[in-house]
């Protein structure tokens, strides 16, 4: 999925610090909703305000990262360049009014995972759940999302726990919401994302089966050569900042590391 380094990886073996190096692979980040919190949200982590999703990209684009398509796309070599990718889990309305203006300045593109059977609706998984109700991107606001430059995946068609549906169910959710996204919008759908990060290997089977290329998890960390790409890792973007300090003193110290 991901090449390291073309360099002779034996003169480094013996070098602990180039271990890392080695291990560094390409970070994806996850958010979820953008812009102001409602009062009666449960999940307060899930949103991240206008004004800090705009700083984190610029912080990104001033560090020199440039954001790359999913993988497996060749031979990308995360070690040598700063690369992200940015994905956007449930295809929340919030994200297309707040993200396109700061996506297009700073020259970022990123992924939505669309819940194929929940366009123009809401997110009714969590408000059965007692969560704060918020819209869904319409079709034209997918086109448009497309037209600016931005990929679309699948996050099934009604956003199920997929392990505890039968299998039948689970593959209808996996094989229809792809057709579905493809022929509503005539792009080719190449990503999955697990609602919940909930899978096993019958259901990343069933990913693989149905012709996506990769699918996304929960699972925290980067990815590397040796990351499966039906279980690419990722690091959610929360909010408050100091999360996000986190995260960036995290990336910051690995490419440091790098370059020593
Ligand atoms: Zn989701």
């Amino acid at each position: 999925m991901i090449t390291t380094d073309s360099r002779d990886p034996s003169h480094y073996t013996s070098l602990a610090p180039f271990q890392t190096l080695f291990n560094l692979g390409l970070p994806i980040l996850t958010y979820h909703k953008l812009g102001p919190r409602p009062r009666n949200a449960r999940l307060k982590g899930l949103y991240v305000s206008e004004k800090l999703f705009g700083q984190q990209l610029a912080e990104l684009r001033a560090a020199g990262f440039t954001t790359i398509p999913l993988p497996p796309n060749g031979d990308e070599r995360p070690t040598q360049h700063r690369r992200i990718t940015l994905t956007f889990d449930d295809g929340y309305q919030n994200v297309f009014r707040y993200a396109l203006e700061p996506l297009a300045s700073n020259g970022f593109r990123a992924i939505q995972y669309l819940v194929a059977a929940r366009l123009g609706l809401t997110n009714d998984w969590d408000v059965r759940i007692g969560e704060a109700s918020e819209a869904l991107m319409d079709e034209t606001e997918v086109r448009e999302w497309l037209a600016a430059g931005h990929e679309i995946g699948s996050h099934t068609l009604t956003h199920p726990h997929l392990t505890q549906v039968s299998a039948q169910q689970a593959r209808t959710e996996i094989q229809d919401s792809k057709k579905h996204l493809e022929d509503t919008f005539g792009v080719l759908v190449r990503h999955f994302c697990y609602p919940y990060g909930d899978w096993n290997p019958a259901i990343r089977d069933m990913v693989m089966e149905a012709g996506y290329a990769s699918a996304s998890t929960t699972l925290h960390g980067v990815n590397t050569i040796d990351t499966s790409p039906f279980e690419l890792r990722r690091i959610t973007a929360r909010y408050p900042s100091r999360n996000w300090q986190l995260i960036w003193r995290g990336l910051r110290s690995l490419f440091q590391r790098q370059r020593q």
